[in-house]
């Protein structure tokens, strides 16, 4: 190939690399090479999260690199020498989906750490100039590293009109449903998370947000919204339990393999069900410097990348919120 750079090839980086159905660490892989419109971060912090988890379990058939939370600096550009958090689609900005104004929908797409794309749980990540946001002097890396997740949690008040007196459940006490209670209890005064942890139920609580156990009587069909961040089978089921006839179920999180149920009750009770994936940075990082969302009691342990693998097994026990990895 005429003009490569051949320096990049002997610089070397760390990375967690998901490869068939098992996780290394290489502590030599080939730096990744930035396309034209892409440039390298240097990775600080990254957040190992549910999607994680479940890409390792088979979600997607991802192979590659892992991670899309995190914080760094970038290497080049417009923001060379500044901190910078990224958005994980990668669009073609060509088609007819991104022409229309929705590029994290583009077909095109990659997204980092989950569809062809090396991810962040690495020193060096390429990612498209375009996606990257410059972090605020007065975010510390710490809390930087939560604006994707958060951003998610935004996603839904950027799909659906809620009002203050709309009485929302999040089912999930973990990672995404407490940011998305978070988010939602600004809004809304009559906020419920319903979780199975005490531990996590305790950090919400502390919140000032209302709780309760899966297993407490919750009032049937009651629900204006559900939103549902339990990353399991049982989350939709449940969901359908406790939203009222005409109400929205907002289905957060993906959980890896098929699942059935009967959908009779969709028709009957004319629910509407809600997909909500990614949402806008600009309003996580807004949140996160105004301290309108409170993510460090969240962050239950950190390791090394050379640890990364000691990261993964940390973020999959019980009780065990976010897990960062310092670079
Ligand atoms: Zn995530
Ligand atoms: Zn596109």
């Amino acid at each position: 190939m005429v003009g490569k750079v051949t320096s990049r090839e002997d610089k070397r980086v760390r990375a967690i690399v998901l490869e068939e159905d098992d996780v290394q660490v290489d502590q030599v892989r080939p730096a990744p090479a930035a396309r034209p419109d892409e440039v390298l971060v240097r990775v600080t912090r990254a957040g190992v999260c549910e999607t994680d988890l479940q890409l390792i379990k088979g979600y997607m058939g991802f192979r590659g690199v892992l991670g899309h939370e995190f914080v760094g600096v970038a290497e080049s550009g417009t923001y060379a020498g500044q901190r910078v958090v990224g958005e994980i689609n990668c669009a073609c900005w060509n088609c007819d989906t991104c022409r229309s104004g929705f590029p994290t929908h583009c077909p095109n797409r990659t997204v980092l750490g989950i569809l062809n794309h090396d991810g962040a749980f690495a020193d060096l990540i390429a990612i498209p100039e375009r996606n990257l946001h410059r972090v605020p002097d007065s975010i510390p890396d710490d809390i930087a590293v939560f604006t994707e997740p958060v951003a998610a949690a935004f996603q839904i008040p950027a799909q659906m009109k809620i009002e203050a007196d709309d009485r929302i459940i999040v089912l999930g006490d973990g990672r995404l449903g407490n940011l998305c209670a978070q988010v939602l209890a600004s809004i809304s005064d009559d906020v419920l998370v319903v979780g199975k942890h005490r531990e996590k139920l305790a950090l919400l609580d502390g919140m000032g947000l209302r709780t309760a156990l899966v297993s407490d009587d919750l009032p049937p069909r009651e629900a204006d919204i559900v939103v549902d961040c339990t990353g399991s089978e049982s989350g939709l089921p449940t969901a359908l339990t406790l939203v009222r006839p005409r109400g929205t179920i907002v289905l957060k999180t993906t959980v890896a393999g098929t699942q059935t149920l009967a959908w009779a009750p969709f028709v009957i009770d004319e629910v509407t069900l809600v997909g909500s994936r990614c949402g806008p940075f600009d309003q996580a990082l807004h949140a996160l410097e105004h301290g309108l969302v409170d993510v460090e009691p969240l962050i239950a342990d950190r390791f090394s990348l050379s640890n990364g693998l000691m990261a993964l097994q940390r973020a999959q026990q019980k009780g065990v919120l976010k897990v960062l990895l310092d670079m």
